[in-house]
C-alpha cells in the first residue's frame, strides 16, 4: 500500500472513530441520560461535530485524495472505490461553508423546539416562521452545488446517491395510482377483526419474544443488544457493536415484535459489513433506500407472512393463551395485515405506506421550487389525504405535524422509505430464484440462508457499490415498483379476496 494511502487511511479512520464517538453519546441521549445532562451533551455532539469537520474538510486531505485519485483510476477495486467516496465527501463538505453549517445547526435546534410545542398545542402557526427558515437554508443550500436537472436532485443525492428526481417521481406516479386503486377495493369488502391485537398483552413477555425472533434471524448478540427508548432505532459503533432500541406502546403491543424485527433488520446489514471496511468510507450501508429495504423485509416480507407465523404463532398462543383464545393462525395473520388508511405514517400498513410518502415527497418539491408557500401547506396536506387515502386529520397535530424531519432540516429523505419498500419486493424476487423453497425453510425457522444470501450478495460490500448499481447487479433491473405491487396485489388479494 503507498504511503499516501496509508495516511488517507489514518485521517479517515480518525473521521470515523469521532463519528462513532458522537453516536455512542447520542445512543446514550436516547436510552440512559438524565434530562440535566442535555446541555453537556449538547456541547460534546457540537465539539465532536466541529473537530470532525476540519479533519473531513482539510487541505492535506484534498491534496491526498487528489494524488490518489491518479494513482488509483476508477475501476473495481477495493481500493478506487474508497477513493471514489472519500473524494465525493470531501467535495461536498468543502461547498458548504462553515458558518452556513453553524447558522443550520442553530437554526434547526430552534426549529425543533418549536415543532415540539406546535405539534403538542396542534398549532402549525408556532412551526410556521422556522420552517420557512429551513425552506430559505435549503434552498441555500442548493446553489452551492453544480446546477442540476431539478433543484431538489441536490438534496436527494445526499440520501441516495446518483437518483434523480425525474426517476422517482416516474417511479412514483404509476405506483400511486395502482395504490389507491388496491385500496379502493379493499375497502369495499368486508374488514377483517383484530381487536384481539389491542388487547393487553405483557410488556416482558412480548420484549422477550422479540428477542427470541431476531435472535433466530441472525442478529448476532455478541455483537449486539436492545434498550429502550423513545423512538425504534439501529445505531453502530462498529461492526462488532451494532445496537437496537424499541418500545411498547399499550395500544399496539405487536409493534414490539415489529419493531424488533425491523431494527433488527437494519443491524443484521451492518452486521455483515466486511469488516476490513472498519474506519474507511466504506463502511456503513450502501444508502438508506437499501438500508430500508433491509428492514423491511425482515420486518414485513418475512415478519408478516404465513410461513413465518406457522412458525411462530403456536408459541405465540402458548405465550399470550388468554388474549389469543379461540384465535385461528388464519385470523391472526389477516389481523397483523390488516389494510386501513389512516392519518399516521408510521403506523399505516403495507398498502398505505408509500402514499404517506408521496404526500410528503410532493409537498417538498413544490416547497424547493417555490412552487408553495409554508402558510399553504397544512390545506394542501389535507387535501393530498383526502385524495389519496380518503381520510381528513382532524387537526395539524395528525397532519402536517406528525413527523420530526422538517424540522431538523431533513428535506430530501422521506422517498428513501418507500423506494426501500420497492427495493425488499425486487430482493424477494431474486432471492425466490436462488433458495426455491424459501417458504419452507420460514416455516420451520431456519433463516440461515435467507441472511447468508443477503449477506453475500449486499451486506459484505458496504458502500462498496453505489445503490442504484448495487441493486442492478444483484436483480438486473433498475429501482422498479413491478415486483412490490405484484406482491401487495397477491398478498392483499388473497387476505380480502379480491
Ligand atoms: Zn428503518
Amino acid at each position: 500500500m503507498s504511503e499516501k494511502l496509508v495516511r488517507l487511511k489514518e485521517i479517515l479512520g480518525e473521521v470515523s472513530d469521532l463519528t462513532h464517538a458522537a453516536a455512542v453519546l447520542e445512543w446514550d441521549q436516547n436510552v440512559g441520560m438524565p434530562a440535566g445532562g442535555a446541555e453537556a451533551r449538547g456541547q460534546q455532539l457540537s465539539t465532536l461535530a466541529k473537530i470532525a469537520q476540519e479533519k473531513s474538510t482539510s487541505d492535506e486531505l484534498g491534496r491526498l485524495l487528489e494524488d490518489l485519485q491518479k494513482e488509483y483510476p476508477e475501476g473495481e477495486s477495493e481500493e478506487s472505490a474508497m477513493i471514489r467516496v472519500a473524494s465525493r465527501n470531501y467535495e461536498k463538505a468543502r461547498r458548504v461553508p462553515a458558518e452556513f453549517v453553524a447558522e443550520r445547526a442553530l437554526v434547526t435546534t430552534q426549529a425543533f423546539e418549536a415543532w415540539v410545542v406546535a405539534k403538542k398545542k396542534s398549532d402549525f402557526s408556532v412551526f410556521h416562521p422556522h420552517l420557512e427558515k429551513i425552506v430559505e437554508l435549503v434552498r441555500r443550500y442548493i446553489t452551492f452545488f453544480p446546477p442540476a436537472d431539478h433543484p431538489y436532485d441536490v438534496l436527494l443525492d445526499d440520501y441516495e446517491r446518483g437518483l434523480k428526481t425525474a426517476e422517482v417521481k416516474s417511479i412514483f406516479q404509476d405506483l400511486r395510482l395502482k395504490q389507491v386503486e388496491l385500496i379502493r377495493r379493499i375497502g369495499s369488502v368486508g374488514q377483517v377483526r383484530d381487536d384481539f391485537l389491542h388487547a393487553k398483552y405483557n410488556e416482558q413477555k412480548l420484549w422477550k419474544f422479540g428477542e427470541r425472533i431476531i435472535g433466530k434471524f441472525g442478529y448476532d448478540w455478541n455483537r449486539g443488544r436492545q434498550d429502550q427508548a423513545p423512538h425504534p432505532f439501529e445505531t453502530s459503533f462498529s461492526v462488532n457493536d451494532v445496537r437496537i432500541t424499541n418500545r411498547f406502546e399499550a395500544d399496539h403491543p405487536m409493534a414490539t415484535l415489529f419493531g424488533a424485527m425491523h431494527e433488527a433488520g437494519h443491524a443484521m446489514y451492518e452486521q455483515g459489513i466486511n469488516p476490513s471496511y472498519e474506519r474507511t468510507p466504506l463502511e456503513g450501508g450502501a444508502s438508506l433506500a437499501v438500508h430500508e429495504s433491509q428492514s423491511r423485509l425482515w420486518e414485513n416480507l418475512v415478519g408478516r407472512s404465513m410461513p413465518f407465523w406457522e412458525h411462530f404463532y403456536p408459541e405465540l398462543k402458548k405465550t399470550f393463551p388468554a388474549q389469543l383464545d379461540g384465535i385461528t393462525l388464519k385470523s391472526f395473520y389477516k389481523a397483523i395485515n390488516k389494510v386501513e388508511p389512516s392519518l399516521i405514517r408510521v403506523n399505516a400498513d403495507e398498502a398505505t405506506y408509500n402514499l404517506h410518502v408521496m404526500l410528503r415527497l410532493e409537498l417538498e418539491i413544490s416547497m424547493v421550487e417555490g412552487a408553495v408557500a409554508v402558510r399553504d401547506l397544512p390545506q394542501m396536506w389535507n387535501e393530498k389525504m383526502r385524495e389519496y387515502l380518503g381520510v381528513i386529520p382532524p387537526n395539524d397535530a395528525k397532519g402536517v405535524l406528525q413527523d420530526v424531519h422538517w424540522s431538523g432540516g431533513s428535506i430530501g429523505y422521506f422517498s428513501t422509505y418507500a423506494l426501500g419498500n420497492l427495493i425488499s419486493a425486487q430482493w424477494a424476487e431474486a432471492i425466490r430464484k436462488d433458495i426455491r423453497d424459501l417458504d419452507d425453510r420460514i416455516s420451520k425457522g431456519k433463516f440461515d440462508d435467507l441472511l447468508g444470501w443477503l449477506r453475500g450478495k449486499i451486506h459484505v460490500h458496504g458502500k462498496r457499490y453505489e445503490p442504484q448499481a448495487l441493486v442492478q447487479k444483484v436483480t438486473g433491473a433498475k429501482i422498479d415498483a413491478g415486483p412490490f405491487m405484484s406482491y401487495l396485489e397477491d398478498k392483499f388479494g388473497g387476505i380480502y379476496g379480491l
